[in-house]
């Protein structure tokens, strides 16, 4: 099959000729239907972390089920699924605890080794072994993931639009309902309004959210942000704490920040009313580190809370997410910037590191 592979030390990705080993016990292969291009993706081939490579990139998509290991039982040839970045053993502390998007497994395992829950990968090119990203590896015609990977959902949604569940909804809508519990009536901020902040736009909205103000640098990004559900816009950068506490000057109750900068983390920080919460949902390159005043955060009863993944419960969350776009709820289509061959991959990354860009997605 055809699969998009980086090889490290800045190299440019490419397409080329990979070889795919069927799935083993507990896993299914997955034919797939469109994969989105995510900052995670770009953080990888700018050197901005380090991952086991030749890796095969991507790690949101969807597609079709064309085979399943031994014992999966829940998953069948045919069935429609969007694929998740943290699939969960099901037994360690935090999956028994209901909270798989902290799974150990993934942690210590499928995401720092690029392999697979047994250890090993399935993607080989000329017989050197390739790398696993995120246990998805989606820049590809077929992929093989954990079959707690696979999260099934309905047939009749458009799987070539709902690819963006699995990572950029997933993790903004789960930021806004899981991680930080928004109640209605709240005010909210958020900065940076890409796929991931404008799925905190939405997912702010549903959760009733009073005021719900966007942040960002390029225009017709607020302007779709305020077509999603957002009351108000402010342009980013330098000043954005000043300019918001001008609209409102007491601050807000939850300030998300969904680009992961050094300056957004701290901005956030200091965007919060008394008892506020800010929450880090965007991941900045390794080693980054931001400060804050904890006098005024212990004085104003405030808290700052990570999110990854959403903390999503995957199984719950993403075919509720699928109905929720079904029903016109959630709005996918405005996320879609256009959608790519898969050859166009290298080309789609530097896009997206332009700036201006929303989701866009690679359609083998
Ligand atoms: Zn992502
Ligand atoms: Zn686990």
């Amino acid at each position: 099959m055809k699969a998009v592979v980086y090889r490290g030390g800045g190299a440019r990705a490419g397409l080329v000729d990979v070889d795919l080993a069927p799935p083993r016990a507990g896993e299914v292969e997955v034919e797939i239907a469109a994969a989105g291009v995510c900052h995670s993706d770009l953080h990888v081939v700018r050197g901005e972390w380090a991952v086991p490579t030749p890796v095969v990139l991507g790690h949101e998509g969807s597609g079709v089920v064309s085979a399943v290991g031994e014992g999966v039982a829940d998953l069948a040839p045919g069935d429609h699924v969007v694929l998740s970045w943290v699939p969960n053993c099901g037994e360690c502390r935090p999956c028994l605890a209901g909270r798989p998007a902290q799974c150990v497994v993934a942690a210590t395992v499928t995401a720092p080794k690029g392999v697979l829950f047994d250890g090993t990968s399935r993607l080989s090119a000329g017989g050197e072994q390739l790398y696993h990203y995120l246990a998805v590896s989606s820049f590809a015609e077929r992929v093989v993931v954990p079959a707690s990977g696979a999260i099934k959902v309905r047939d009749d949604a458009p799987l070539d639009t709902i690819a963006l569940v699995g990572c950029a909804v997933a993790t903004g809508v789960g930021s806004v309902r899981n991680t930080a519990a928004v109640e209605a009536g709240a005010t909210v901020a958020v900065i940076g309004c890409g796929g991931v902040g404008l799925s905190c736009v939405q997912g702010a909205r549903l959760a009733g959210a009073e005021r719900i103000v966007a942040i960002d640098l390029v225009q017709s990004k607020l302007d779709l942000a305020l077509g999603l559900g957002a009351t108000d816009a402010l342009a980013g950068g330098a000043g954005a704490v000043e300019r918001l506490r001008e609209l409102m000057p007491e601050g807000v109750d939850y300030a998300f920040d969904a680009i992961g900068r050094i300056e957004t983390t701290e901005q956030a920080i200091e965007m919060l009313a008394l008892g506020g919460a800010a929450v880090v949902v965007g991941l900045p390159p390794t080693g980054s580190r931001a400060s804050f005043d904890p006098l005024v955060l212990a004085e104003a009863d405030q808290r700052i809370l990570g999110s990854n993944y959403g903390s999503v419960v995957a199984h719950r969350d993403v075919p509720a997410l699928v109905d929720a776009y079904m029903d016109g709820e959630l709005r996918l289509d405005p996320l879609v910037s256009g959608r790519r061959p898969l050859a166009e991959a290298p080309q789609a990354l530097e896009d997206l590191a332009g700036g201006e860009v929303l989701r866009q997605l690679l359609v083998p």
